[in-house]
């Protein structure tokens, strides 16, 4: 519909959005960049319109000094570089669909009205998840979501009194305010539900993360609910009280679907607004992305909630372009994610182990789990790299990977990322060609041994048993040889386990039984590799390497040896 002309620009369609910042906001700009003719209005019921929603927890730790730091862009900055109207405080409380229009209440003055549209976008995000938990009016309870929480949550920690802060939820949000209000000074403890944190990494990956916490002196409870709580107390149903000033609250996040609700769009299986490929709702005229939509996961073949600012920033560029008659491509979710935990950093995309048996999805896969040194080892800041990649069999077809590890995980992540999205196999993988330099990486990237050995694996070449298997083994008394050099085995090594250093092995061969299953380590699985194969091509059939090695097996014990102290399956620890 053209409405005539306004200052000698053309008038075009009215488009109004709801939620200003990262679906709203960059649905609104790609929308004025295809087109100057178009009206457009954006409402947001907070004060801040385009803020770094994903950085708000760097202020409790400083790292972002002031909270208006977090604001990228204001009200009069978006008309003038945007003619795009950024109302504030301004909720959008009802849609009529007959007429086409919205309701608006702005807070500041308490005055409602209301606005037509021709289309209607709605990227209204996701809420905190705070439940009625017994007692909770007893504790000062912060949820983080936008600017206004996080400076309402820093103004009161940095009252003198506070000491004790308890994060309730071990996602990305409560894992980066446990570490940020740690980087401050708290007394931080963070409670999990289930028995571990960040899921997008498989529990046998995420102890590594479980370790960190610990050596930063995060109080880290997993497995454990809050019951409820007391005056300053968090109480878990396992009888645990933890003396807390504060109480973060992170347990998830929920789609904001009143609005869609109300106006009779369809919600679809999730809990999130249904749309179909073009994000189109229910309704011809409404559109809606972000966190408050459900999405196709390329992998999984399904509808599923992904709460990330790239989907919500892709839908809105895709949105904004098929108003203005643009073809999209939407071939679905990944979920690719990052974070950093003090010095470690991760990174995951697609399926992991936990996701496979949780959606009992039918899929047989296999599992490449390999350290390698990040960047050449004479780099000073050479480090180790845990890697994890899953695989389906018999195709070979890349289903996922999880990277931890002090170097530059979203690389290697990133590339399996594209390499899943085109549908790529670890054959793709071994032929795979990332740069290269000594501070970077090394000539053949992680990526690529990801590629080796997972076709050795789909190829029967040798055997392999992960990390967390190998207790069982230590407990069953199997036979166990660690091949790395007698300097190394005398600093820490597994219970029970024969030295035979892969120098000596040739020598040895009389000390390996032929008549039982032999598992063999090293540091990091590559030097057992070795021996496996070449007693494979002596003629041994028993023999099995131990994926992920010492290394591998003191993160993946730690925690639990710590915090149940149970007894460890090591003289000693390795980490590095
Ligand atoms: P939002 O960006 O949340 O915007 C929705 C806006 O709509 C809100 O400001 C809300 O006030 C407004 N609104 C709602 N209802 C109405 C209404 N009726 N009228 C007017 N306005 C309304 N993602 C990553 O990929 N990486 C990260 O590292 C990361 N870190 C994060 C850290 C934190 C602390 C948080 C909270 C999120 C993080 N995310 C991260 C997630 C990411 O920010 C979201 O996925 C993304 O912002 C979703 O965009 P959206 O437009 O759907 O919602």
């Amino acid at each position: 519909m053209r409405l005539g002309s306004q200052n000698g620009v053309k008038m075009g369609r009215k488009i109004i959005i709801v939620g200003g910042v990262a679906g709203g906001a960059s649905t609104a700009a790609r929308l004025r960049r295809n087109s100057e003719e178009d009206q457009i209005i954006m409402f947001e019921k907070g004060p801040h319109v385009s803020f770094s929603n994903c950085s708000l927890p760097y202020h409790l730790s400083g790292i972002v000094p002031e909270a208006e730091d977090l604001v990228l862009m204001d009200s009069p900055t978006f008309l003038k570089q945007y003619r795009i109207e950024a109302r504030v405080n301004s909720e959008v409380i009802a849609i009529h669909t007959d007429s086409k229009t919205v309701s608006v209440k702005n807070h500041e003055t308490g005055e409602e009205y209301q606005e037509n549209y021709d289309k209607l976008i709605l990227s209204p995000g996701a809420s905190p998840i705070v439940p009625p938990i017994p007692g909770i009016e007893k504790v000062p309870v912060f949820t983080i979501r936008n600017v206004v929480d996080i400076d309402k949550l820093n103004k009161f920690i940095k009252k003198e009194e506070i000491k004790t802060v308890t994060v309730i939820g071990g996602g990305f949000i409560g894992v980066e305010a446990a570490e940020n209000l740690k980087i401050a000074g708290f007394d931080v403890s963070l409670v999990e539900a289930v028995d571990q944190i960040l899921r997008p990494f498989d529990y046998d990956m995420v102890q590594i993360f479980h370790k960190v916490m610990l050596d930063h002196d995060i109080h880290l409870i997993v497995g454990d609910k809050v019951k409820e709580f007391g005056n300053n107390q968090v109480i878990l149903a396992s009888g645990i009280t933890i003396q807390s000033d504060a109480v973060v609250m992170a347990i998830g996040v929920a789609p904001e679907t009143y609005l869609a609700k109300m106006a009779g769009l369809n919600i679809g299986e999730t809990g999130a607004i249904e749309t179909d490929h073009n994000y189109k709702t229910s309704n011809p005229d409404i559109y809606a992305v972000g966190d408050a939509i459900q999405v196709y996961h390329a992998l999984t073949h399904t509808m599923t909630k992904i709460s990330l600012a790239g989907p919500a920033l892709k839908q809105a560029r895709a949105v904004a372009d098929h108003i203005n008659g643009k073809s999209i491509n939407n071939k679905g979710y990944l979920g690719a994610s990052a974070i950093q935990v003090f010095e470690y950093n991760g990174a995951s995309v697609g399926l992991n182990e936990a996701l496979i048996k949780i959606q009992g999805i039918k899929l047989e896969y296999g599992v490449v789990r390999i350290i390698l040194s990040d960047k050449v080892g004479l780099m000073p800041d050479a480090a180790p790299m845990h890697f994890k990649l899953l695989y389906e069999i018999p195709s070979g077809r890349i289903l996922g990977a999880q990277a931890i590890g002090k170097g530059d995980v979203t690389k290697r992540i990133d590339v399996i990322s594209a390499v899943i999205k085109f549908h790529g196999t670890l054959e793709d993988l071994k032929d795979l060609e990332p740069c290269y330099a000594p501070t970077f990486s090394t000539a053949k990237d992680i990526v690529n041994y990801a590629g080796y050995v997972g076709s050795n694996l789909l190829n029967n070449v040798y055997k392999q048993v992960n990390v967390d298997q190998v207790r069982a083994l230590v407990e069953n008394k199997e036979v166990i040889v660690d091949v790395r050099e007698p300097y190394e085995y005398s600093k820490g090594h597994i219970v029970g386990a024969l030295n035979i250093p892969l120098s000596m092995l040739r020598d040895r061969l009389d000390e390996i039984p032929t008549d039982k299953t032999v598992y063999f380590h090293c540091r990091t699985g590559q030097r057992s590799y070795n021996a496996v194969m070449a007693l494979q091509n002596l003629g041994y059939n028993n023999v099995i390497n131990i994926t992920g090695s010492f290394l591998g097996i003191s993160f993946y014990e730690y925690y639990n040896d710590v915090t149940l102290k149970r007894q460890p399956i090591v003289t000693d620890y390795n980490f590095n």
